[in-house]
């Protein structure tokens, strides 16, 4: 089965992505966590990628085909979970002949409100080893700055200040927001209220997925 988790920057989509990972078994392509990955590292990717990133500009869609191409390849678990693919058309279309023989059975979009989306994004932390994330407010680390799981450094990402989240909304509302209707019409699209706190939001997510 596979499975895309859709939803604006900040809307909790590497969360949900996560805990699906840890509870149901689904293998997840966070492809944001894979870019800056890559742009940590400095490969080549990385060295292409690194500037759009920190600027929350959308990384050319070629780059995005190989990547998920090559995790499609890769994957050894049953159900695969997409966070962060596709986020235009095009993508769409690519995503469509990529899983011609195994296709999508759902999508599902995570609605949360503007001013909740800056809110969490101006206060999310990662860390700077294993991309866990938490947020100074609603989901603090046990020890202040330091990660609960690999004790590593947590860091403010480079597109999670004011100016680069308005960008990021706009390229949102403008581009990824569309891949919405496509997804309907197909009749594989499921909405859920993401305005919650995580635990909630998790429950009706495997609800919808478990039915799928
Ligand atoms: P968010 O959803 O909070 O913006 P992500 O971690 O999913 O964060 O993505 C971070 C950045 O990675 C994006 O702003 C963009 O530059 C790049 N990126 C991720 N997925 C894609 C994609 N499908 N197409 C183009 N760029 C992408």
């Amino acid at each position: 089965m596979i499975v895309v988790l859709t939803g604006a920057p900040g809307a909790g989509k590497g969360t949900q992505a996560e805990l699906l990972a840890q509870r149901n078994g689904f293998e997840k392509i966070s492809t944001g966590d894979l870019l800056r990955r890559h742009a940590k590292k400095r490969t080549t990717i990385g060295k292409k990628v690194d500037s759009l990133l920190s600027e929350g500009r959308l990384v050319p869609d070629e780059i995005l085909t190989n990547l998920i191409e090559d995790g499609l390849k890769l994957k050894t678990r049953r159900d695969l979970l997409l966070d962060g693919y596709p986020r235009n058309l095009f993508q769409v279309r690519e995503l469509e002949k990529i899983t011609k023989g195994n296709p999508i059975s759902s999508v599902v979009h995570l609605d949360v409100e503007r001013d909740e989306l800056v809110r969490r994004l101006t206060s999310r932390r990662i860390c700077n080893s294993c991309a866990a994330i938490y947020n100074a407010i609603d989901n603090p680390p046990k020890v202040k700055g330091r990660c609960d799981w690999c004790d590593c450094d947590l860091i403010r990402r480079a597109d999670d200040v004011e100016d680069k989240i308005e960008v990021r909304l706009d390229i949102y509302e403008r581009e990824t927001a569309r891949i919405l209707d496509f997804y309907r019409q197909e009749g594989k699209l499921s909405i859920v209220d993401g305005n919650g706190k995580a635990e909630a939001v998790y429950n009706h997510l495997k609800g919808i997925i478990g039915e799928g």
